[in-house]
């Protein structure tokens, strides 16, 4: 077991030794795969520092040594936080927790959480799926802190299929045009007409037909490509723009989404402006979404990129505020134009009975024009939901009671106007 079989850090296997070793187990009755990953591992060496991340990664390697015998069972470390082990399904079960216990116990100080999937492979299955799955159930408890081990199960395979399509295919589908742009009105109660739109991406694939971006944008931030789709919705947004502006069309200025993962992944900031600049798309008429899910760790970059973007004449509005846990401190932390409060806000909304929703709605938007922000509500369904969120203040909203995410020329066309807008 030397060389490209053993791992320098630990002594385990490496990914190529695993699957090595893996055939003299095959035919072994019970036998189940564990994958084990770190939360936030990547923050923890910033944090702290690599030696002490690599320390933690010899002391998990330690535990799983005294717990699963070599002799018995088969250990690797494939890359990073990642750790894989074969064993028999009885001793799988039990183990897992008794892993876990004793990181935490060595690591009072820190929160470390060691997340664990588990397959049972069927007698003959290729090594190299049954990882995979170990390592999918593993990832699908990574939002979720309630649980610390996951058992695979079929709808997980799925899932895979789906994300391999979307990044297999995401290439593809920028060039062929799967990948398009619809835009949504955004409404200005006050004078009762279309001030804006907010531009959202659509993938129509011949295969699988619709997918939503709830679906792809979710795979596309996991495996880093989420800067591709967001610089493509760029460059369209600007170039259906330009098209307007050309000839001689009325114009509306257009919110884009951007991941906050963009700021890391590239440098999004010249990406806009060379949409812009070659587009000849006055700043003040692009508004940049990001949404209030921003972790701790990349405070700063993302930090400096909102200021930036101000700083030349971009809107920034805060997406979906008030779906996730940190919105106030997101609030505290960043300044931002507009905050977009999310449509959760009013999801099964009853003017005569949703006191506790209405508190929370009217408090957070006098909050908002105390911080000199601008409040735009987001998910208007219904009459009743508009005649509330007009009593209380909000000028700006945007639902399907006034229109879907459409063409760009349909916006132009519904009954209740676009306003003028002052563009060079
Ligand atoms: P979002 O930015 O919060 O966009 C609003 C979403 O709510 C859109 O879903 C829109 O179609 C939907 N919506 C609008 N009004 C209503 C309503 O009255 N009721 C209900 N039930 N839904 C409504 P969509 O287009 O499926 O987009 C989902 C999310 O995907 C977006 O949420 C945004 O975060 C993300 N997204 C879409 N396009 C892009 C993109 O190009 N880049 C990035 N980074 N994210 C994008
Ligand atoms: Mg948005
Ligand atoms: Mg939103």
């Amino acid at each position: 077991m030397l060389g490209r079989n053993q791992d320098r850090l630990t002594g385990l296997l490496t990914r190529e030794g695993f699957i090595e070793f893996s055939r003299k187990f095959t035919g072994q009755d019970g036998q189940a795969v564990i994958w084990f990953n770190l939360d936030n591992f990547k923050m923890f060496n910033k944090r702290f520092g690599f030696t002490r991340g690599d320390e933690i990664l010899k002391e998990i390697a330690l535990i799983l040594d005294g717990i699963f015998p070599r002799d018995e069972n088969l250990l690797a470390r494939f890359s990073d936080d990642n750790f894989v082990v074969l064993t028999n399904w009885i001793s799988a079960e039990i183990n897992i927790d008794t892993v876990q216990e004793y990181l935490y116990s060595l690591h009072e100080d820190v929160t470390l959480r060691l997340r664990a999937g588990i397959y049972f492979p069927s007698d003959d299955e290729d090594i190299r799926s049954a990882f995979d799955r170990a390592k999918l159930a593993c990832d699908s408890i990574r939002k979720n802190h309630s649980v610390s081990s996951c058992m695979f199960h079929n709808g997980m395979s799925k899932e895979l299929s789906l994300q391999q399509h979307i990044l297999d295919n995401l290439d593809y589908a920028f060039k062929n045009e799967l990948i398009t742009v619809l835009y949504q009105p955004i409404v200005r109660l006050s004078t009762g007409k279309v001030c804006e739109a907010e531009a959202l991406t659509r993938w129509n694939d011949p295969e699988l037909g619709l997918i939503s971006p709830a679906e792809f944008i979710p795979t596309l931030e996991q495996y880093r490509e989420i800067h591709k789709l967001d610089i493509f919705a760029m460059k369209k947004v600007c170039h259906d723009y330009k098209t307007r502006n050309d000839n001689g069309l009325k114009l509306l200025p257009t919110s884009v989404n951007l991941s906050r993962l963009d700021f890391e992944l590239c440098d999004i900031i010249q990406e806009i402006e060379l949409a812009v600049t070659l587009n000849n798309i006055p700043r003040e008429m692009l508004r940049i979404e990001i949404t209030e899910s921003i972790n701790e760790e990349d405070m700063t970059v993302l930090n400096l990129g909102i200021e930036k973007l101000r700083t030349m004449g971009y809107q920034v509005w805060m997406d979906d505020f008030g779906s996730g846990y940190s919105s106030l401190n997101v609030l505290k932390d960043y300044n931002f134009d507009t905050i977009k409060f999310d449509m959760k806000f009013l999801r099964g909304f009853d003017v005569n009975k949703s006191k506790k929703a209405k508190y929370i709605i009217s408090s957070n938007l006098e909050m908002a024009r105390l911080m000199g922000m601008q409040a735009l509500a987001e998910g208007v369904e219904t009459e009743e939901q508009l005649r509330y969120l007009r009593s209380i203040g909000f000028d700006k909203v945007q639902g399907y009671y006034f229109g879907k995410p459409m063409k760009l020329d349909e916006i132009f066309a519904l009954n209740i106007g676009v306003e003028e807008v002052h563009s060079s």
